[in-house]
C-alpha cells in the first residue's frame, strides 16, 4: 500500500498553477490574485462626513452643552453626491449628510442628535463640543493612492472584490478556476431514465463529483458516461485532456478490474495505479495525459467522493494557485464510539459536524459502507482515524471539513 502522504505528494508534483489572466470582478470570487494590486485611487477620494449632522469649525463650539448651546447660521446643505462649495465661515455651519464632502473651512461634524433646530432651521443650536477631525473620514483613510492594497496570492473573498471595485480595478489579474472534466466509466452504468437491465445500475458519481468540485471553487464540467469501449474511451479521455486543466474519471481503478479504462489510460497517459493506505478510497490512479493531470477515482460512490476530497482537492488547488492545499482539518469531540481495528490504513468516517456548547462535535453517520451514498449524503466532514484502535466517545478527533459546519 502507498502511504497517503506519498500519493498526495505524487499528485502535487505533477500539478502546477495556471497562468494568471484578467477576469471580470464577478468571476473572480475564490480565485487567487496573480500579483499585488496597487491602488490607482485613494479611498475615500476626498474628506467626507461619517454622520448626518452639521459641519462646523471645532474651535467655535468648544464648551457647547445642552445648557449653553452655541448658535450657528446654517449656510448650505450638502448631500452625498453633491459637491461642497459653500465654505463654513465664522459663526456658520453647513447641514451635511453621511458621505457628503466636507465643506472648506469646517474641520468636524456634530451629529444631528446633538443639535436643536430641526431639518429646515436656518439657525442651529449645537449642544456638544467636538475636537477637530471628529466624524470626518479623511481622504485615503481606507486606502492611500499608490499603496499596495492586496498582496499577490490573496484568495479573493467577497470583501476583496469590493476593495478592488473601490479602487477601480475592474478586471483583476487572477489565476482562473481550474476547469475539471468529469467522466464516469463502466458498462453497468445507466444515466437516463431507462428501466435497468440485468447487471445495470444508475450512474450517480458524475452529478456528485461535478457538484462537489464546484463547491470547492472548481469549474467542473460534466463530460458524460463512457462504456467499456476502447475507442470511445480513448476519444473521450483525449478530448477531455485537451480541453480541460484536469480530468477526473470514476471507476475502473480497483485491483483485478476488467474495465477497459485502465488499459486505455495506460496506453495514453503516464499513469500510476495505487492502493492507498486509507479507507475508503483505497484504489486511486494518477497520471498525466498530454500535460493534463488525470485523477482516476474509484467507482464506489463514497470512495470517489472521499478520493476527490482528499487527493483531488490538493491537486486542483495547486492548479488554482492556492498555497492552502488541503481541506481544513480541525479538532472535534467524538459523539460516537469510534473504535476500530488496526489494518495499516487511516479510516475516514463520514460524519456530521455541528456546534454544541461552543465546541465542534462530530457524529459518524449510520451506514459507513463505501457504496452507501445515501448515508454519506448528510455528512459535512470526515473523521480521520489513524491506523490503530480508534477513539472513544468524548475523545478529541481530527475532522476534515467538506463544508463549513453552520449549526
Ligand atoms: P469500479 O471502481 O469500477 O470497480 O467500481 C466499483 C463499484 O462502484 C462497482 O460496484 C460499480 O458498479 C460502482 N460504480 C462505478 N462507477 C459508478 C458510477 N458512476 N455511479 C455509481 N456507481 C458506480
Ligand atoms: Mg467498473
Amino acid at each position: 500500500m502507498v502511504p497517503f502522504d506519498e500519493a498526495r505528494a505524487h499528485v502535487l508534483s505533477q500539478c502546477s498553477p495556471r497562468g494568471p489572466v484578467p477576469v471580470a470582478l464577478a468571476d473572480a470570487l475564490g480565485c487567487v490574485l496573480g500579483g499585488s494590486v496597487v491602488a490607482p485611487e485613494a479611498v475615500p477620494p476626498w474628506a467626507n462626513s461619517a454622520m448626518d449632522g452639521f459641519a462646523v469649525r471645532s474651535n467655535e463650539v468648544a464648551g457647547a452643552s445642552d445648557q449653553v448651546p452655541v448658535r450657528l447660521d446654517v449656510v448650505d446643505t450638502v448631500a452625498a453626491g453633491a459637491a461642497a462649495i459653500t465654505p463654513v465661515g465664522p459663526g456658520q455651519a453647513v447641514r451635511i449628510m453621511t458621505g457628503a464632502p466636507m465643506p472648506p473651512g469646517a474641520d468636524a461634524v456634530i451629529m444631528v442628535e446633538r443639535t436643536r433646530g430641526g431639518p429646515s432651521a436656518t439657525v442651529i443650536e449645537i449642544l456638544d463640543s467636538v475636537e477637530a477631525g471628529r466624524n470626518v473620514r479623511l481622504a485615503g483613510s481606507d486606502i492611500e493612492a499608490g499603496a499596495q492594497v492586496l498582496a499577490g496570492g490573496t484568495v479573493l473573498g467577497p470583501a476583496h472584490l469590493g476593495v478592488l471595485a473601490s479602487v477601480n480595478v475592474r478586471r483583476p489579474v487572477v489565476i482562473p478556476r481550474p476547469r475539471l472534466g468529469v467522466i464516469s466509466t463502466g458498462d453497468e452504468l445507466v444515466d437516463d431514465d431507462r428501466p435497468l437491465g440485468p447487471g445495470q445500475i444508475r450512474e450517480s458519481n458524475r452529478p456528485m463529483l461535478v457538484a462537489l468540485a464546484r463547491s470547492f471553487g472548481v469549474d467542473a464540467v460534466d463530460l458524460g458516461t463512457v462504456g467499456d469501449d476502447r475507442d470511445a474511451l480513448a476519444e473521450a479521455l483525449s478530448r477531455a485532456a485537451s480541453t480541460c486543466d484536469a480530468v477526473a474519471t470514476s471507476g475502473g481503478v480497483s485491483m483485478g478490474d476488467f474495465d477497459l479504462v485502465k488499459v486505455v489510460l495506460d496506453e495514453l497517459a503516464d499513469m500510476r495505479w495505487m492502493q492507498i493506505a486509507i479507507r475508503p478510497a483505497k484504489p486511486f490512479a494518477f497520471g498525466v495525459l498530454g500535460g493534463t493531470p488525470v485523477f482516476g477515482l474509484p467507482g464506489n460512490p463514497v470512495s470517489s467522493m472521499v478520493s476527490l476530497a482528499l487527493l483531488g482537492v490538493p491537486g486542483l488547488r495547486r492548479i488554482a494557485g492556492r498555497s492552502d492545499l488541503d481541506l481544513p482539518r480541525v479538532q472535534a469531540v467524538a459523539d460516537g464510539d469510534l473504535r476500530r481495528r488496526p489494518d495499516g490504513r487511516a479510516a475516514y468516517l463520514r460524519a456530521v459536524c455541528s456546534w454544541n456548547d461552543g465546541r465542534l462535535h462530530a457524529r459518524p453517520v449510520t451506514g459507513q459502507g463505501s457504496h452507501q451514498l445515501a448515508s454519506a449524503a448528510d455528512a459535512n466532514a470526515l473523521i480521520e482515524l489513524p491506523d490503530g484502535e480508534g477513539a472513544a466517545f468524548g475523545d478529541h478527533v481530527t475532522v476534515v471539513l467538506l463544508s463549513p459546519p453552520l449549526a
